[in-house]
């Protein structure tokens, strides 16, 4: 008896943590997801360990790593370099490829990786696929990816802006355009993902034509523990006049700056809290977040020339009604205007929250990294026929 194959597993593997989503592809239900946490912490020894507990986790569901429905597994992979620009069938010349990148992502690939190879052991039969969060940026412009360096310098260590996110990018920016009754050819977006990582991109009739994160996650928008931008010289000063070392400059920028470096909480619901209670530092953390933010809308106008809509999305973009307020607030002459009482409005669907006047349509659009990992890796594999 034949079955076709319909379904895919996302995995997504961090350096302690590993997430998973079997998704059917015939009707995009989500048939089962988890998380397994604390790896390497104990009973948990290690990734192996981990993915075999998804299987059983996946296997009281009645599913399976053996599951003969399985069409594929797709990997969330962070850095492509300037390798992977697509999704990618992996191989082992892909993984040796994968492990020379992990240099320019040192935080993020080794885990990518490992959550590979450990699938590839357990099903080393089922098509497995990586998709990079910087492959949707593979199309900005070498005026906007190049940073005005030495060219030579740049070129040996892979230095150049590659930008992250992108399967999110993506996914709102097509989600956004259907929002509207379009298609993606025909709308200019500026998406901005506001999580915890947050990034802006603009996206010109579906490609990216510039985004705000660099060749690390740490360039652009203000996140809940990281700068985003700075003059790279206050590295120099903290070096030189502070007396630290490159790994503690790395910390200090990473995991102890943005809305945690400026008044201890990166929760914008603890800081819009404490904003009520009249808290100065909550206040400047949220000022600051929000002039980055107006900032990169202007600059992406720019780029753009021509914009159809801004599309907010992840935890704060899709929640935080005062940040989406406050980052348009006075841009009516550019065509910008969000309407209060849509604005306040919660909802689990894409939505439009702009003023009935606002030339640019202004939309909070949930993200979903986990479908746009395995539409694609679907598309890649397509529906495969198995024998049950
Ligand atoms: P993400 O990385 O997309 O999961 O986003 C996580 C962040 O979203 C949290 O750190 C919060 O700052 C923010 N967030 C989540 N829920 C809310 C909410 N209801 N209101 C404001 N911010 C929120």
């Amino acid at each position: 008896m034949t079955a076709t194959a319909t379904r895919v597993l996302v995995l997504n593997s961090g350096s302690s943590s590993l997430k998973y989503q079997l998704i059917d592809m015939a009707d995009g239900e989500r048939l089962a997801s988890g998380l397994v946490e604390r790896i390497g912490e104990g009973e948990v020894a290690d990734h192996g360990d981990a993915l075999k507990i998804v299987g059983e986790e996946l296997a009281l569901g009645g599913f399976g790593l053996d599951d003969p429905k399985l069409a594929a597994i797709g990997h969330r992979a962070v850095h492509g370099g300037i390798r992977f620009t697509e999704p990618t069938l992996i191989d082992d010349e892909v993984v040796a490829e994968m492990e020379k990148l992990v240099p320019l992502a040192p935080l993020h690939n080794p885990a990518n990786i490992t959550g590979i190879k450990v699938a590839r052991e357990l099903r080393p039969d089922l098509p497995q696929v990586a998709v990079f969060d910087t492959a949707f940026h593979a199309t900005i412009p070498e005026a906007a990816a190049r940073y005005a360096i030495d060219t030579e310098t740049a070129d040996k260590l892979s230095v150049r802006r590659y930008g992250f996110h992108g399967t999110s990018h993506a996914y709102v920016s097509r989600a956004t355009a259907e929002l509207l009754g379009k298609a993606p050819e025909d709308v200019n977006v500026i998406v901005l993902h506001l999580g915890n990582g947050a990034s802006a991109s603009a996206v010109a009739g579906g490609r990216c034509v510039d985004t705000s994160m660099g060749l690390t996650p740490l360039e652009g928008l203000v996140m809940g523990t990281r700068s985003g931008d700075l003059d790279p010289a206050v590295i120099f000063h903290l070096a030189r006049v502070g007396g630290m070392s490159v790994d503690e400059i790395d910390t200090l920028l990473n995991k102890k700056s943005g809305l945690v470096g400026l008044c201890g909480d990166n929760d914008m619901r603890e800081i819009t809290r404490r904003i009520g209670e009249g808290d100065e530092a909550a206040r400047l953390a949220f000022d600051v977040y929000v002039h980055r933010l107006r900032k990169y809308i202007g600059a992406y106008y720019a780029v753009l020339g021509k914009v159809d809509a801004l599309a907010f999305t992840a935890g704060v973009g899709e929640n935080a009604a005062a940040v989406r307020e406050a980052a348009v607030a006075g841009l009516e002459e550019l065509g910008i205007a969000v309407d209060r009482d849509r604005n306040a409005v919660r909802g689990p669907d894409a939505r439009l929250v702009s003023a009935e006047y606002s030339r640019v349509a202004v939309a909070v659009v949930p993200t979903d990294e986990e479908l746009e990992i395995a539409t694609q890796t679907y598309a890649l594999v397509g529906a495969a026929d198995s024998e049950t």
